[in-house]
């Protein structure tokens, strides 16, 4: 890492021992700024990059609740309050076993700069637990969401911290969330939770967004090459929210989407994914990809590497360091195109090299999946409105949004001397955006 980089990056690694994912996701940034501070001595004068990589607030909570055999179970909590120069923290919150202090950290470090990247006035936080809803009844998630609000109440609000879903977190955990939130506080308060129901403030579209917002980015990377999703053969990764979603937009789009994966294998179903198989297997069943193999008799690769497959276009959408350098090599010999991550940081960073050095468009996820905070943006404008837009509007204000991100973050690169690069050019738009708010705000 360049020059007055290197003792800040140091400084990180010291403060945050045994975090390595935040580590990845800090130094990915810090490896895109050394122009913008040679550019920007004020930002150094300020201490930018030291305040930046310091969240405000990190809130751990113990979440006690009693399993349907009557046995008391014992989560940890989190919420890191990163960055509100923009807005009130803004982030999901996800519920999966890996979940500790340093997946909680580089996912809110990096909502700073994709929530930047969106225009939208909002800040970036994260948060969620290591408690596993695979395989636990309704009546335990309700039991452990509404433990968890018990203590997370106090830090959230409309204008102070408005989390969401991510993995593991969806419609049916924000609902148990936000009823307890009502009962606590005795307020009605929409806009302090977004990927609510439709008949109780939520947003059409937000459930599409993430996927749809990944696609749209892609195909305005194919336009820079006067290329379309027209024919091309495209493979996702994950099989939750993002990866659907995604796959449904890349069809309608006149791609064809070929396999989906889950942490068992893949399913590759050549005749392309039926939308309605998936979902009925993923939202109503809560089942596996091998599931959906059985019922269309598609082909299930336990334990396969989704990534061995052909791709004019791979969409990694499942989650953090699923695509290795190995699986990068096999895409690159099969000809891809482009990558762009719906999830957050699914690309290692050898990958990512690989990728570019391959000429690759590749898209990171701070800018391809940006279009679910974004709509999470639009839920909150709607609730403070007291407003329901209709899908249509919604949809193209997403398309509009992602469209002004991708232009953004390809003058920002060219800017710098780096055309073609969105990893440069993300980074350093997000950035530039959030510190010229720190420096007009004090030191804080
Ligand atoms: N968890 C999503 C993300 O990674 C959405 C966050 C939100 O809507 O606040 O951006």
């Amino acid at each position: 890492m360049e020059g007055q980089l290197a003792p800040i990056f140091d400084q990180v690694l010291r403060r945050n021992p045994g975090e390595a994912e935040f580590h990845q996701a800090v130094r990915e940034v810090f490896e895109s700024l050394a122009p913008v501070l040679t550019k920007n001595p004020e930002y150094a004068d300020a201490a930018i990059l030291e305040r930046i990589c310091e969240p405000e607030r990190q809130i751990i909570l113990r979440v006690p609740w009693v399993d349907d055999q009557g046995h008391v179970q014992i989560n940890r909590g989190f919420r890191v309050e990163f960055n509100s120069a923009l807005g009130p923290f803004k982030g999901g919150l996800r519920f999966h076993p890996s979940v500790y202090l340093g997946i909680v950290k580089f996912l809110g470090f990096e909502q700073i700069f994709k929530n930047s990247l969106t225009g939208m006035p909002i800040g970036g936080g994260k948060g969620g637990s290591d408690f596993d809803p695979r395989g636990k009844s309704d009546a335990e998630v309700m039991r452990f969401c509404q433990s968890f609000m018990t203590e997370l109440y106090r830090h959230i609000g409309e204008y102070t911290d408005v989390p969401a879903g991510d993995i593991g977190v969806g419609g049916r955990e924000i609902g148990y969330l936000f009823g307890q939130y009502k009962r606590i506080t005795n307020r009605y308060e929409s806009g302090v939770l977004t990927g609510k129901g439709l008949s109780w403030g939520g947003s059409l579209v937000r459930t599409e967004a993430t996927g749809y917002g990944t696609v749209f980015f892609a195909n305005e990377m194919l336009g820079t090459k006067n290329d379309t999703l027209e024919g091309k053969r495209v493979v996702i990764s994950g099989s939750g929210n993002v990866a659907i979603y995604a796959a449904q937009k890349a069809q309608q789009l006149g791609a064809n989407v070929v396999a989906l994966s889950d942490s068992s294998g893949y399913v590759l179903d050549e005749k392309g994914i039926d939308i309605e198989t998936i979902r009925q297997v993923k939202e109503i069943e809560r089942g596996r990809v091998s599931d959906y193999a059985e019922r269309r008799g598609a082909q299930f690769v336990a334990k396969g590497n989704i990534w061995e497959l052909q791709a004019d276009i791979a969409l990694p959408c499942a989650t953090q360091n699923e695509l290795d350098l190995d699986s990068a090599k096999l895409l690159i010999a099969g000809g891809v195109k482009v990558v762009a991550e719906g999830a957050n940081m699914p690309t290692t960073p050898d990958a990512l090299a690989a990728f570019q050095d391959a000429g690759v468009l590749f898209a990171p996820g701070k800018a391809a999946n940006a279009g679910g905070v974004a709509t999470s943006a639009l839920e909150m404008q709607q609730n403070a409105s007291r407003d329901a837009w209709t899908f249509d509007y919604t949809e193209q204000r997403l398309q509009s949004i992602m469209k002004n991100i991708h232009k953004n973050c390809a003058t920002t690169a060219e800017k710098y001397g780096q055309p073609g690069n969105y990893v440069a050019g993300a980074n350093i738009a997000g950035f530039t955006k959030v510190a010229d708010a720190m420096i007009a705000q004090g030191v804080i």
